[in-house]
């Protein structure tokens, strides 16, 4: 009898189902940026850092509306932002956003614990 490991056939298909969803994601932001990059010239919008062949994978394809399925072949929702002004690009727009998390920290504080308790030790006198 050979001892040679046996393969795992879920594994297998594990790898393939993560390897096609990957593919069709690549595949999907290729057919979106590799439109973008024949339709505008290699610049960044923010900082006009140009690029060339050696460099383009540090070119990405904003959304303008942030909505990464709304592709209008036009290109009129998209912007090409290097690496950089991207992020810098969705940092402005969290920095813009109404700050809720204090308040609601606020109000979570007000509720009295020990509220209960009182009426609790009242009732017994
Ligand atoms: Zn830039
Ligand atoms: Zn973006």
């Amino acid at each position: 009898m050979p001892t040679r490991k046996p393969v795992n056939p879920d594994v297998n298909r594990l790898d393939r189902v993560v390897a096609e969803a990957r593919k069709a994601r690549d595949e999907r932001e290729d057919s979106y940026r590799g439109r973008a990059l024949r339709l505008f010239p290699w610049i960044c919008g923010r900082c006009a850092r140009e690029f060339d062949h050696t460099n383009v994978h540090e070119l990405t394809v904003h959304h303008k509306d942030h909505n990464h399925d709304h592709n209008p072949l036009d290109g009129s929702n998209w912007e090409l932002l290097c690496l950089y002004c991207h992020d810098n690009e969705h940092q402005r727009q969290l920095d813009t956003r109404p700050l809720t998390r204090p308040a609601e920290r606020s109000a979570g504080a007000t509720h009295a614990p020990f509220a209960d308790l009182a009426s609790l030790l009242k009732r017994d006198e």
